[in-house]
């Protein structure tokens, strides 16, 4: 019998059971998926928010600030890949009225690190931006992650502090017998006497499960481009434009890694896991980033991705214990739910005591989790190609060429506590796969390591069942922009 059932293994799921590992308390985290971290948080815009945009009278609001100055501590510990680049929301208005209400929504949060700049410090801080921008709201401490990585290193630390993980168990079914749930999945049965809902995109579903219905899940995908690395090299910190209704419109930012990201957009006409892409969509992304960043080249596109808000019907974060006493429910975790996700995490395990969990500090607590990847440039093709020959098995060969990414790095992401089966799950813990190429050339070379590594075949159903997504190519792109330019 589990003392938490955590249901949901993303950024949020990991982040709970982390912070649960403090404490000796009996922790499973139930998963449906193949690995961690694949709904929301494998895709989205990987930004450490401010936490000026969201109204205090909100969750939303008030943690996304609380959370933020979590993220340098916990990049020290569990090394994911985080970087305070400031942020910038521009205006090309003479007015700067809409960003003074974004500041003074930020100071009621408690920021303590915003600014209005005129043009010449926005040039400074941001030569290459083609915006007419007048005015711009200055975020010194927002930033960007590597948001899968921290998932992956929430859960990996969490594991090796006693936390249980049982991937591919969908949960179908949830009973409260006495003072203790029964979850049931499609492969087995587990107890626990508490149950934290972080079903994400189901968490409504899940939710309904023990009879509480007050809230439904809307989904809302949002669209975007990522080009390869080095082309986010000149910009230096996250640009928006000015927030609209259906949120905080497309953004231009480099990623940890440096690929230039622009986008998201939004659409609620929408399949709950529908993650395909639409050329018209990608392209009105491409024309707004555009306007301001005009040296974003199409051709150095390498991928489209689509991500789903689990936007909830309060459109608020919901994180209380319900009508049930002992089930909690953490739903409706849209953005700012990355950067919320530490505060998250902190207020749940204060539902839990409320709610009569024994929190004794667990003595063995290991807060540190090593790397993977290390963040480092790319050498020239001349440097490298002897390493990329090299035979399997050999010190310092390369396996992934456009990522130099070496088998040594994809052993060490093998053996961490979590059975990583798909190429997918290897390409985010080490980027292999995830260059210019995206995998023609090293595909067979990881699968070769895994093969090796756990003596075992490697179905490669999962991948290609994913990868068969219907995602827009840059050629279909390419072709689309110059159907518009000759009308
Ligand atoms: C387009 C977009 C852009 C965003 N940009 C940002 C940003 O820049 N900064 C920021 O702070 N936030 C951002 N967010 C929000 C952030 O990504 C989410 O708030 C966060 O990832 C939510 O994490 P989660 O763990 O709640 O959900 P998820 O990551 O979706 O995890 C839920 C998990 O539950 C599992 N699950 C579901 N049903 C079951 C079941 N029956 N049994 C077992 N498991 C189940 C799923 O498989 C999934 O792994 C963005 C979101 C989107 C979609």
């Amino acid at each position: 019998m589990y003392d938490v059932i955590i249901i949901g293994a993303g950024i949020i799921g990991t982040n709970i059971a982390r912070e649960l590992s403090r404490y000796n308390t009996k922790v499973l985290i139930i998963e449906k998926d193949i690995d961690v971290s694949m709904g929301a948080t494998k895709a989205n815009s990987a930004i450490v928010h401010g936490g000026y945009a969201e109204s205090h009278s909100t969750l939303r609001g008030r943690l996304c600030y609380k959370g933020r100055k979590q993220f340098k501590r916990l990049n020290e510990e569990l090394n994911f890949g985080f970087e305070e680049t400031g942020s910038l929301v521009v205006s090309t208005e003479d007015d700067k009225e809409p960003l003074e209400k974004l500041m003074e929504n930020g100071i009621k949060n408690g920021l303590d690190d915003l600014s209005i700049i005129g043009s010449e410090e926005i040039r400074e801080i941001e030569p290459e931006l083609t915006h007419d921008a007048k005015w711009a709201l200055y975020c010194k401490g927002a930033g960007v992650c590597s948001p899968y990585e921290m998932a992956i290193a929430m859960a990996e630390n969490a594991i090796k502090n006693g936390v249980k993980l049982e991937l591919e168990n969908e949960v179908i079914d949830i009973e409260k017998i006495e003072d203790r749930f029964k979850v049931t999945t499609d492969k087995g049965e587990y107890y626990g006497k508490y149950v934290v809902n972080a079903a994400g995109l189901y968490s409504d579903k899940i939710s309904k499960m023990v009879g509480v219905d007050n809230f439904e899940i809307l989904p809302r995908s949002g669209e975007y481009i990522l080009f390869t690395r080095g082309t986010g090299d000149p910009i230096n910190t996250v640009i928006f434009q000015l927030p609209t209704k259906l949120g905080k419109g497309v953004l231009v930012t480099s990623t940890y890694y440096g690929n230039l990201l622009i986008g998201p957009d939004a659409n609620d006409e929408i399949e709950r896991e529908d993650t395909s892409t639409h050329v018209e969509r990608i392209a009105k992304i491409y024309q707004q980033a555009k306007s301001l960043y005009d040296k974003i080249n199409p051709k150095q596109f390498i991928r489209s991705f689509t991500g789903i808000r689990a936007r909830s019907s309060t459109n608020d974060f919901i994180i209380e214990e319900t009508k049930v006493k002992g089930f909690i429910n953490v739903a409706g975790i849209q953005s700012p739910g990355l950067t919320s996700s530490p505060a998250i995490a902190e207020m749940v395990i204060g539902i839990l005591q409320d709610a009569g969990l024994k929190l004794e500090e667990n003595p063995n607590f290991d807060p540190y989790r090593k790397p993977i990847i290390i963040k480092k440039p790319l050498k020239p093709f001349n440097e490298i190609k002897d390493k990329i020959e090299l035979p399997l098995g050999s010190e310092g060969r390369i396996v992934c060429r456009c990522e130099q990414v070496l088998e040594e790095e994809i052993v060490d992401a093998l053996h961490r506590g979590i059975k990583v089966k798909t190429i997918d799950g290897v390409k985010r813990r080490t980027r292999a796969t995830m260059g210019w190429c995206q995998g023609d050339f090293c595909k067979p070379r990881v699968i070769e390591v895994m093969e090796r590594e756990y003596g075992e075949k490697i179905d490669p159903s999962y991948d290609i069942e994913h990868s068969g997504v219907n995602r827009v190519q840059k050629s279909e792109l390419l072709d689309y922009l110059n159907s518009l330019e000759e009308e």
